[in-house]
C-alpha cells in the first residue's frame, strides 16, 4: 500500500531480504495515531481472487463491483489491463475506509493484508536467489519498531495471506507465462476476453452458459455443475480457458465433432484465402459475443 511503488531494481539491490523466519517489529491497531492514513491515495492492484472476495462480500455482481469500486487504466506500455481499487475522487481515500477502519476487513485485498511486507522475485530466479520478502517503511506509517515481534511466516498466517496465495497461483502462472514476452499486442477482443475471464466472473459465467461454449467444449458434468454455482471453481476454469484461447495450450478439449467441423471450415477458408495466421484466435476471441 505504497502511494509510490518502489523501483523494482532498487528493491533487488537495496532492500534487505527477509526469509520466512526473519523477524520485524510492527504494530497496527485503532490506537495508532496514523490509523487509516495508509488507506488514502494508494495504488492497490487487485487480483482476480481479490475481486471475487469483495464482490461476494458486498453482495454485488462482478460487473457492478468493477464499475463502482475499481478503475482499469490501460496505457500503450501495458500488455494487459490491470484493475485497481478506486479512490474517492475528492478525498483520495479508499471507498472502504471508515473511522473504525476497513469496512471490508475480512475480505480486504491481498496487498492490504501484506502491508508492510512486500514480495519480490528476480526475473530469472536461481536456487540461490529466488522470491523474497522485504519491509516497506514509509514516514506516514508509525507502526515500525512498535508492538510485538513478527516473523514473516507469522505475519502471513495472521493476515490470512496463504489462502489468497493459493487461490492466486493459477493467475500468477498466467501472468508469468512466456507468451507475454512477445512484442505483438493483444487484439481488442482478446483484451476484453482477458478482463472478463479474470475479473468479471459473472459475465464469464454467462459466456459459458448462455452461448454455444458447452456445445463446443468437452467439460465433464461435475465441473459444469461446479462452475454453475461456485465462483472459485469458475475462476479456476477461467484460467484454463485463457490458456487455451490466448496461449493455444490444450487445457480444454474441443468436442471431436466440432473439431472436425472447424478443420473442414479452416481448409475451405485457406482455399479461399481467409485462413490467415491469427484468424483462429480472433474467431475464438469473438465467439463470446
Ligand atoms: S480495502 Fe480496506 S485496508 Fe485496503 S485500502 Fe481500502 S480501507 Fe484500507
Ligand atoms: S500503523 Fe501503518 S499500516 Fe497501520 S494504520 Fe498506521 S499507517 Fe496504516
Amino acid at each position: 500500500m505504497l502511494d509510490e511503488a518502489p523501483n523494482p531494481r532498487s528493491i533487488l539491490d537495496d532492500y534487505p531480504r527477509l526469509g520466512p523466519d526473519d523477524s520485524f517489529t510492527f504494530r497496527c491497531d485503532k490506537g495508532m495515531d496514523c490509523f487509516g492514513c495508509c488507506c488514502r491515495d494508494v495504488s492497490i492492484v487487485l487480483t482476480p481472487y481479490d475481486v471475487l472476495r469483495m464482490k461476494r462480500a458486498l453482495g454485488l455482481s462482478s460487473t457492478e463491483f468493477l464499475e463502482k469500486y475499481t478503475i482499469s487504466p490501460f496505457t500503450k506500455e501495458q500488455k494487459i489491463p490491470a484493475v485497481l481499487l478506486k479512490m474517492d475522487p475528492e478525498t483520495r481515500r479508499c471507498l472502504f475506509v471508515t473511522g473504525g477502519g476497513c469496512s471490508i476487513y475480512p475480505h480486504r485485498p491481498w496487498a492490504c493484508r501484506m502491508y508492510p511486507l512486500g514480495v519480490a522475485e528476480p526475473q530469472n530466479p536461481t536456487p540461490d536467489e529466488g522470491r523474497f520478502h522485504f519491509l516497506m517503511k514509509e514516514d506516514l506509517c508509525h507502526g515500525h519498531g512498535e508492538g510485538r515481534k513478527w516473523t514473516v511466516r507469522e505475519w502471513i498466517e495472521d493476515q490470512g495471506v496463504e489462502q489468497y496465495d493459493m487461490m492466486g497461483q493459477a493467475f500468477k502462472e498466467l501472468m508469468l507465462h512466456r507468451f507475454w514476452d512477445r512484442e505483438q499486442e493483444l487484439k481488442p477482443a482478446e483484451i476484453e476476453m482477458y478482463y472478463m475471464a479474470c475479473y468479471d466472473l459473472d459475465r464469464f459465467r454467462r459466456f459459458v452458459f448462455e452461448t454455444k461454449f458447452l456445445e463446443m467444449f468437452d467439460v465433464d458434468e461435475a465441473r459444469v455443475e461446479a462452475i454453475r454455482t461456485n465462483d472459485v471453481e469458475l475462476l479456476e476454469f477461467a484460467m484454463l480457458w485463457l490458456r487455451f484461447a490466448l496461449f493455444q495450450e490444450k487445457t480444454l478439449r474441443i468436442k471431436p465433432s466440432v473439431a472436425e467441423a472447424w478443420r473442414r471450415r479452416t481448409a475451405a477458408q485457406e482455399q479461399s484465402g481467409e485462413g490467415a495466421p491469427g484468424a483462429r484466435q480472433e474467431r475464438l476471441a469473438n465467439s463470446h459475443g
